[in-house]
């Protein structure tokens, strides 16, 4: 159950659920003799939120990297509640950069006029990371210990403590089809599920089926926090629809990539499945199955840090009407994704999912950019092994400001990568299974029923939010958290966010 109790008709608690009845007020829009005439509505949904939390599985696909063994380590030292010495003294276990753990929402005024905020997680019942049991694959085979000490991201001495626990893990092995990563991830290659596609599938199929029985688990999400892969080709009758893609997998047929062959078993396997890289795994076949199978995927490619920036900085400038007309990022970092990037064809598809994120925020303002213009997008990536995991990210926003003039604002971003993944890993698997205990239906519907296959919800984690066709793409950063926060809201019956403050002003 949740920290409070919502004291209103429009909300039933019982033993197993929380309902709401919760009326969406919007707008509808249509032009007459050139004006706009816009119409309030008024839409009564109910949602129904299972409130027995499962215990949850997650299975990370690339579990031997810099962000699993991050996200393993850190969810096994905050259960443990360990304590680790560092040159600046002793630092605790946290979940830092998790929005469901380390933020919060206002969840109302007090009677003297002061906001009252509770932790994002206590809005509905949410799993509790310090319980989630992690496992996954990797086609290396170096035990979770020595991928965590190879991946160099954690202090030693934290290293040290978790070494001995985490050197029993050993990732399961997986596909590795070598045209889909750089040449340069050969050698680790080591841990290689043999056989055809099809068999791929199968045995992968049969790796979530024992992951689960063997822990117990009630639920299992998959996640793809593998290398980046290359795009692959979309193509008529072989990943165009679910059957033309299970047909392509049994012929063995080599546009089907590894990632595309993970979603595949998992969605087969009725468990959500999330692509954490920039690559397209959610082909139309993918998309196509899940609806099919109603299981929930998302993607693409986590919003950890650069792009996150950007995608407060170009809503904060055009919402405040100036007009950015260059914006130039650079990065340079040194870890295994770093030099699996700094081959061509998996820097594409980095590419493609960094430029496409101030689009909605172009066009939405008509006064600054006329039809089809854009501002200049140059995105530039480099492999500097002395870095490691450190990234940085050199920004320059140009913009036009009052009269033709300009204004350039320069950033310069320094973090652990993985340190920043980790916790969006642990939120995406979080809300992830949060949405399969969301249902709803329309009050004269008989049937509470689940949201699209295609999790647009979870937006705010990641870079090119892939969204149900016909539907719009959201960027803005405070609108997906809106998006999220207010949807979750409407669960316990409340309204949305609303920032007007009324009773503060109307005196
Ligand atoms: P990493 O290179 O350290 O880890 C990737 C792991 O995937 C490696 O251990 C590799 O052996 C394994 N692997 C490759 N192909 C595989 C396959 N077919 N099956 C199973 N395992 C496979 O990289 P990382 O720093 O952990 O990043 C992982 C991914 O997350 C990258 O694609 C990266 O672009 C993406 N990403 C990271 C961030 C971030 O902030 N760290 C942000 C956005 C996206």
């Amino acid at each position: 159950m949740t920290s409070f109790k919502v004291d209103s008709k429009n909300v039933q608690y019982t033993d197993d659920a929380i309902i709401s009845t919760y009326v969406y007020q919007d707008t509808r829009v249509s032009k007459k003799d050139g004006q706009l005439i816009v119409k309030p509505i008024e839409e009564t949904y109910n949602f129904k939120t299972e409130t027995k939390v499962p215990k949850l599985g997650i299975m990370l696909i690339g579990w031997g990297g810099n962000n699993g063994t991050t996200t393993t380590a850190g969810i096994l030292a905050n259960r443990h509640k360990l304590t680790w010495q560092t040159r600046t003294g002793t630092q605790s276990s946290n979940y830092f950069g998790s929005v469901t753990q380390a933020s919060t929402l206002k969840i109302g005024v007090d009677e003297n006029g002061q906001d009252v905020f509770i932790p994002f997680h206590e809005i509905l019942p949410m799993v509790n990371p310090d319980d989630i049991v992690v496992g996954g694959w990797d086609i290396s085979s170096v035990n979770m210990g020595d991928a965590m000490r190879r991946a160099k991201v954690l202090e030693p001495d934290l290293q040290n403590q978790l070494y001995e626990e985490m050197s029993k893990m050993k990732p399961l092995p997986a596909p590795y089809y070598p045209s889909f990563i750089a040449a340069n991830q050969k050698d680790r290659a080591d841990n290689v599920l043999k056989g055809s596609k099809q068999d791929n599938l199968d045995e992968i199929r049969k790796h979530i089926r024992d992951f689960k029985k063997d822990n117990e688990l009630d639920k299992v999400v998959v996640l793809w926090t593998a290398n980046t892969e290359r795009y692959a080709d979309i193509l008529k009758g072989v990943n165009d629809n679910a059957d033309n893609l299970l047909n392509a997998v049994k012929n063995n047929h080599e546009e089907v990539s590894p990632s595309t062959i993970f979603a595949l078993a998992s969605i087969l396997e009725k468990t959500p499945f999330i692509n954490g890289s920039p690559q397209n795994t959610l082909v139309p076949g993918v998309i196509d199955l899940a609806i099919r199978e109603n299981v929930y995927i998302g993607g693409d490619d986590f919003k950890s840090g650069q792009t996150k920036m950007k995608s407060v900085m170009v809503d904060f400038l055009v919402n405040a009407g100036i007009k950015p007309v260059s914006i130039t990022s650079y990065n340079h970092l040194g870890n295994n994704d770093g030099r699996n990037l700094s081959s061509p064809a998996q820097f594409r598809s980095k590419e493609i999912s960094k430029s496409s994120v101030v689009d909605d925020m172009v066009d939405s303002n008509k006064i600054l950019y006329k039809e089809g213009e854009h501002p200049d997008h140059v995105i530039v990536i480099k492999y500097t092994p002395a870095v490691g995991d450190s990234k940085r990210a050199l920004d320059e926003y140009q913009s036009e400001i009052f009269m033709g003039g300009r204004n350039t604002i320069s950033m310069h971003n320094v973090c652990e990568d993985s340190l920043l993944a980790a916790p969006i890993i642990i939120d995406l698997c979080i809300l992830t299974e949060l949405m399969t205990r969301i249902t709803w239906k329309k009050p004269e519907d008989s049937e509470f029923k689940r949201f699209h296959s295609v999790l647009s919800v979870l937006s705010y984690l990641l870079k090119a939010p892939v969204v149900p066709e016909g539907t719009p793409v959201i960027n803005a950063l405070s609108k997906q958290r809106k998006c999220m926060e207010n949807i979750f809201r409407a669960c316990v019956g409340l309204p949305p966010q609303n920032d007007m403050m009324l009773e503060s002003k109307a005196f």
